[in-house]
């Protein structure tokens, strides 16, 4: 997409406006597929969490992409947007036994990660098919040495307690299809990720019906220059190799699963904001933009670096900014960042904002959420409107008639 794309849809919409390019979607997951086609059968089940919106779904529906869900929310949002129930994992954390049921009952593929729930359901449904989530206790640590870690991570069944679940599978009589891991933590290190592979396919050797093996995701994107991004090509290829090597030695051919959000979408992301205010302070020039983390959390939930341009002087002379925005508590987007001279007015894009942004954006301040556009073969289509009033309002209930109001304070006299 160029600037001026960026700009026109900002004219169009209005800002604070949120842009997704469809083509840059479709070429990474082309990229994921292409670096896997060694594997006999590849699934990318796109995750939700990422990027919601009904018509992103469509799209990676036209794909071939199949879905990972971690609400039953999510899991209805994909079977209307066209998904079919066997497409879709339901990867959820700390749910119910009742909302575990309610997607089963919907059809799509169980993925529990705790013995409690999986001893329950395993009682009530032996013949639903079900994977596990195994915790690996494996992290990347600082140079490429491989340390036990993530012994206090709340996701997923230690390896340490593969007897106890054997044990429970054995006792229910249940059917074990596939088996997941999901660390959450960036593949900077292919070795480190083989590594933990290899505890999976340890693992998977007690189950004889399985028919996927879901090596979750972690995929890393560059943020900001320098960063360092996960080698898919190289990664594909050694995990390939491993992978068919297991199925061999399994006897059967099985499914290799990913499950990528930012890898599809992160990039692919625009966040349009419109310049308020140019203030100049003792210190810094800040520029103050018609948003804050009510539409992009990100930079201050954890520290994540957005890149930020000034499209509407592509050409100015550069200056540092403390890029901020209108919330009333501290919302500092990006601290002494070379940008564009800015003046107010202007249309900031925030690049990457395509992947926990907008899914994340709530009205705080009682302000409106963002409209989302996407692009697609060389047109903007409008894919989430602007929130209005009535959306502030929208259930809230106005117990008017429990209240008066006090009369005027008198002025002291
Ligand atoms: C969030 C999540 C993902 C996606 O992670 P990304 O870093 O966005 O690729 C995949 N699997 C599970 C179970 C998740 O919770």
């Amino acid at each position: 997409m160029k600037a001026t794309d960026l700009l026109n849809i900002a004219k169009e919409h209005g800002a604070p406006v949120y842009v997704y390019d469809a083509e840059k979607i479709t070429a990474q997951y082309s990229r994921l597929t292409s670096a896997f086609k060694a594997v006999p059968q590849l699934r990318l089940n796109y995750a939700v969490k990422a990027l919601s919106n009904i018509s992103i779904l469509r799209l990676m529906n036209s794909l071939g992409s199949g879905l990972d869900t971690v609400s039953i929310q999510e899991v209805k949002l994909g079977l209307l947007a066209g998904f079919k129930p066997e497409s879709i994992i339901y990867t959820p954390n700390g749910v119910s036994l009742e909302e575990i049921e309610e997607a089963a009952a919907l059809g799509v593929q169980i993925n529990i990660d705790n013995l409690s729930i999986l001893e329950q359901f395993g009682s009530k449904h032996p013949d639903i098919p079900v994977c596990i989530r195994i915790n690996p206790h494996v992290m990347a640590g600082g140079n490429s040495n491989i340390s036990v870690g993530h012994i206090d991570s709340k996701f997923g069944i230690s390896i340490h307690q593969i007897p106890h679940l054997l044990r429970i599978v054995e006792l229910t009589q249940m059917n074990i299809n596939g088996i997941h891991m999901h660390t959450g933590s960036d593949i900077l290190d292919i070795d480190v990720f083989l590594y933990a592979s290899e505890i999976l396919f340890d693992t998977a050797k007690n189950f004889k019906n399985l028919e996927f093996i879901d090596f979750g995701s972690g995929f890393k994107v560059p943020y900001k220059k320098g960063d360092i991004e996960t080698n898919i090509e190289e990664l594909g290829k050694k995990l390939s190799k491993r992978f068919n090597q297991f199925c061999k030695e399994y006897g059967r051919d099985l499914t290799l699963a990913f499950e990528p959000g930012k890898f599809l979408v992160s990039e692919a992301g625009y966040f349009l904001a419109k310049v308020n205010v140019v203030k100049q302070t003792t210190s810094t020039v800040f520029a103050s933009v018609d948003s804050g983390f009510n539409h992009l959390i990100r930079p201050m939930l954890y520290g994540s670096s957005h890149e930020i341009v000034n499209i509407s002087n592509p050409k100015g002379k550069e200056r540092y900014y403390s890029v901020v925005g209108y919330i009333c508590e501290t919302d500092t987007f990006g601290s002494n960042r070379r940008i564009n001279e800015i003046s107010e007015g202007d249309i900031l894009a925030f690049r990457n904002a395509g992947a926990y942004c907008f899914t994340m954006s709530s009205n705080y301040n009682s302000r409106y959420r963002p409209a989302e556009v996407l692009w697609y073969q060389g047109k903007a289509q409008l894919i989430r409107e602007r929130e209005t009033f009535d959306d502030i309002l929208r259930n809230q209930k106005d117990v008017k008639d429990l209240f008066v109001a006090a009369p005027a304070a008198v002025d002291a006299k």
